[in-house]
């Protein structure tokens, strides 16, 4: 592990990985798990979004506590990754803002930093507070096959973490698992078990 962000004496380092999740698969994983090695942080906190606002108006969004479940399967017993409720026990609408706020009330020796796709960099400066989350954290951005390079808006402060990206998404997902396809060897077994009993995506 390289420990290379020298770190505040006695802060825990934390990246935040916000997401919807519906469902996780090892696109997520893989990425959580390379900016841990690579940063040498304590943990990655995979925080399941309780409302994504990004998302709303469109299809339905699995609830929250589903979301939840296969995520905390995901990391059962993976030392390093966590699964977070810190939004969905907030409430409303999930703005990484409000849940970078709590989490420092809760935990003033925690260093977060925030990691995101590259599709989701870009979009930074429509984020609720832009300008105040700006001013408190570093951006970790990762490749995603999907998109070409790592850009992101001026003013933020940031890192490109080059990670082994896998080109899958939740919304391929689900489409396959829509065509009676299962998911496993794209998501972790008790996933894609759960996703097959309960018929999510059907
Ligand atoms: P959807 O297709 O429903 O949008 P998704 O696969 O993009 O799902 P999200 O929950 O929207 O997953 O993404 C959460 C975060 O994970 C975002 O920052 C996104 O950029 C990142 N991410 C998702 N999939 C990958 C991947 N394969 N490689 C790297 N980052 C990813
Ligand atoms: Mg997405």
């Amino acid at each position: 592990m390289t420990a290379d962000i020298p770190g505040q004496h006695g802060m825990r380092r934390i990246g935040l990985f916000g997401g919807t999740f519906d469902p996780i698969h090892y696109g997520h994983l893989a990425a959580a798990w390379h900016v841990r090695q690579r940063l040498g942080l304590d943990a990655v906190w995979l925080v399941v979004a309780n409302d994504p606002w990004q998302k709303r108006g469109g299809r339905v969004i699995t609830p929250a506590a589903t979301r939840l479940g296969w995520v905390r399967a995901s990391v059962d017993g993976v030392d390093g990754l966590e699964a977070s409720a810190i939004e969905i026990d907030s409430g409303g609408a999930s703005y990484t803002i409000d849940t970078l706020t709590t989490l420092r009330a809760a935990h003033p020796d925690t260093a977060g930093r925030v990691v995101v796709g590259a599709d989701t960099a870009p979009a930074l400066d429509t984020w609720p507070r832009a300008e105040e989350l700006r001013s408190m954290v570093e951006i970790v951005v990762v490749n995603r096959p999907t998109t070409q390079g790592v850009e992101v808006p001026a003013g933020w402060r940031h890192r490109h973490v080059p990670i082994p990206a896998l080109d899958l998404s939740s919304t391929e997902l689900r489409s396959l698992s829509a065509e009676g396809l299962s998911l496993r060897f794209l998501t972790p077994e008790p996933v894609a078990l759960d996703i097959e009993t309960s018929a999510v995506f059907s």
